[in-house]
């Protein structure tokens, strides 16, 4: 493989990219005109402008994209996550004309990418699934008998859903009929697919997710687990590697139901098979997602794996340079999605210019951001600027350098997610590693994060009147205790 074209934007692409040139491989960024100057444009050997702001007439474009990719030569596209990383079609016919795809194969993708189709694939592994109706239903009458024998709260789930959407708790009978009708037209409207099917709410669940690598040799390994419960509007902000609460014992099993799922659709490349676990460590499968996801980075410091560095070898039909006994967890990650959002306003995005960026930089700390200071974050995709990342040898250590981390970067112009990381990784149920996907419901208020910022203003004023105590010293300035600075009033 000489040339890859990513076709995706912001920290992702750079991400890519970066492996790519180390090893040796020319880029291609493909661009909508409201990125003309982002920094992946940038870093490309080469980039092209794929349409209008709009991502239905730029990065969803697949014909477009294939068409810039025939024209410079290239010989590999990489989808990154989001957009058509997950779209059948777009890997078919990238593999038609000839290219190669840096993914899974189409009948991967169309297995996992339906709910309902994945269960059924896994279904003779005998690996735990969250009790329910593993089958569209239309019957109201026969679902609510379903529901019944269940027990509520029962979950109507999309089996076309994702990113947190298509998902309807019932508390009690007497809502079921109702909801059930708004799930099915929801998911027609919302996926173009009105198939739902049950699922006992899980009441304190914690999302663990094990990361997999398949080649096309038929080897097949586990990267361990990443978890991922703090969840705003059921999608991940806060994620961690390894989880501190499984046992050898269950990651091993884990891993190996991870395997089997993978081998149910006979994956090949860099996966995730997702979980939900319960309060009794009973953990069940919730879904496969066949591409890298957002939060690859964390099971990359914990085991030394550049995972897209071997999404490129498997697609170049290389066998696994290692074995699942090679592999070993060492240390603890964390990764802080950075979004423009305003936390204290229910997570809204709160997008617009950059007037300030100043990137953490420190032993232990790896940033992936696609901005840079003065660009506009636009309004036609996913708000999110960087992803913040640290690692320790233990998982204190890891919080520790995260909340240096969150103090030394700074953002202006935009509200960020920076105050919630930090209100997070302050909190007590994080560090003592007891909660769950309620986390945000349970403990996070806006107040909460005015007081944080109480809190930091006085470390601030106390630091202050500290640094100057000391330059007093140096300095041999005139005493100026019992001026309003010297008495702290300020
Ligand atoms: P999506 O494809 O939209 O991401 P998932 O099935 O992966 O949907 O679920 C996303 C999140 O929704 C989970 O991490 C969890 O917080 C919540 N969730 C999903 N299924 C259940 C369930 N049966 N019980 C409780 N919470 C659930």
């Amino acid at each position: 493989m000489q040339k890859i074209l990513v076709a995706n934007r912001g920290e992702i692409a750079l991400r890519v990219m970066r492996t790519a040139r180390r090893m040796g491989i020319l880029t291609v960024a493909i661009y909508s005109e409201a990125d003309r100057l982002s920094p992946h444009v940038r870093y490309a050997d080469e980039a092209v402008c794929i349409g209008p702001p709009p991502s239905s007439q730029s990065y969803l474009r697949g014909d477009k994209i294939i068409e810039a990719a025939k024209g410079l030569g290239v010989d590999g596209i990489h989808p990154g996550y989001g957009f058509l990383s997950e779209n059948a079609s777009f890997a078919r016919a990238v593999e038609d004309a000839g290219i190669t795809f840096i993914g899974p194969s189409p009948f991967s993708i169309e297995i996992m990418g339906s709910k309902l189709a994945a269960k059924a694939a896994v279904r003779e592994y005998d690996i735990p699934m969250v009790p329910g109706l593993d089958e569209a239903i239309k019957d109201i009458d026969k679902a609510k008998a379903i529901a019944r024998e269940v027990g509520f709260p029962i979950l109507i789930k999309a089996s076309a859903g994702g990113g947190g959407k298509g998902m309807r708790i019932v508390e009690e009978e007497a809502n079921f009929e109702s909801q059930m009708k708004r799930a099915i037209s929801e998911a027609e409207s919302a996926f173009g697919d009105g198939s739902v099917f049950l699922e006992k709410y899980i009441a304190s669940p914690r999302h663990i997710e094990i990361q997999i690598l398949a080649d096309t040799h038929g080897n097949v390994v586990h990267l361990f687990e990443r978890e991922c419960s703090i969840q705003r509007r059921h999608q991940k902000v806060i994620e961690e590697a390894p989880s501190s609460i499984l046992t050898p014992e269950i990651r091993e099993r884990m891993g190996q139901d991870a395997i089997n799922v993978a081998r149910s659709c006979n994956y090949r490349g860099a996966g995730t098979v997702e979980f939900l676990m319960d309060e009794n460590l009973n953990y069940y499968f919730l879904e496969m997602n066949t591409r890298l996801q957002v939060e690859h980075p964390v099971t990359e410091l914990i085991t030394g794996v550049d995972l897209v560095e071997q999404q490129i070898r498997i697609a170049r039909g290389e066998p696994l340079s290692f074995s699942q006994d090679s592999l070993q967890i060492k240390g603890h990650a964390l990764e802080l999605r950075v979004y423009a959002e305003d936390p204290s306003d229910n997570f809204h995005p709160s997008v617009g210019k950059i007037s300030v960026y100043r990137r953490p930089r420190q032993k232990n700390i790896r940033l992936d951001d696609g901005y840079e200071e003065g660009l506009t974050i636009p309004i036609y995709y996913d708000p999110m600027i960087a992803k913040l990342i640290t690692y320790g040898e233990t998982r204190p250590a890891a919080i520790h350098t995260m909340l240096q981390a969150i103090e030394l970067y700074e953002i202006e112009g935009v509200e960020t997610t920076l105050p919630f990381g930090n209100f997070v990784f302050n909190h007590k149920a994080f560090t003592s590693g007891n909660f769950d996907t309620h986390f945000v419901k349970k403990y996070f208020t806006p107040e909460a994060l005015e007081k944080d910022n109480h809190i930091g203003a006085e470390i601030a004023a106390q630091l202050a009147v500290k640094l100057f105590e000391n330059h007093k010293k140096v300095l041999k300035t005139p005493d100026v205790s019992g001026s309003e600075w010297g008495n702290g009033r300020r």
